[in-house]
């Protein structure tokens, strides 16, 4: 178990987490080009039951290319991605890297969505890449 904590820019939101990391995934849709405002997005998925939030977040629902309901959480005030969650992954939740303290936590095992992924963005070559969600 690790203990996770982070919090948005403005701080009215704030997450703490006992969990097992499941894994880390940088992944470069363009939806997570779009959320982000940056050329990718890190995830840092966990149990959903692991993580406790305080304060408010808000909710934005939109369908991914699977069909699947994609929810992203973010902080009403600043608009700091906090973390999401697919239909397709039920109990789950992707913290966004970004807001978690524990920088040395984050170790991404896969890059996805490669075919979209911005032309001057950096990869690791050592680790696994896919094309678009790994099947
Ligand atoms: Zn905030
Ligand atoms: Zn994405």
């Amino acid at each position: 178990m690790q203990e996770i904590t982070g919090s948005c820019l403005c701080g009215k939101v704030s997450i703490a987490a006992d969990a097992d990391i499941k894994m880390v995934i940088n992944c470069h849709c363009l939806d997570c080009q779009n959320v982000t405002g940056s050329v990718h997005g890190t995830l840092v998925f966990v149990e959903e039951t692991s993580v406790n939030v305080s304060g408010e977040l808000s909710a934005f629902d939109h369908p991914a290319d699977s069909g699947n309901t994609l929810t992203k959480f973010f902080c009403g005030t600043c608009g700091s991605q906090v973390m999401g969650k697919n239909t397709g992954r039920p109990g789950m939740v992707g913290l966004r890297a970004g807001i978690i303290d524990q920088k040395d936590l984050i170790k991404p095992g896969a890059n996805i969505y490669c075919d979209s992924a911005v032309p001057s963005t950096a990869m690791d070559p050592e680790l696994k890449s896919f094309p678009k969600m790994p099947g």
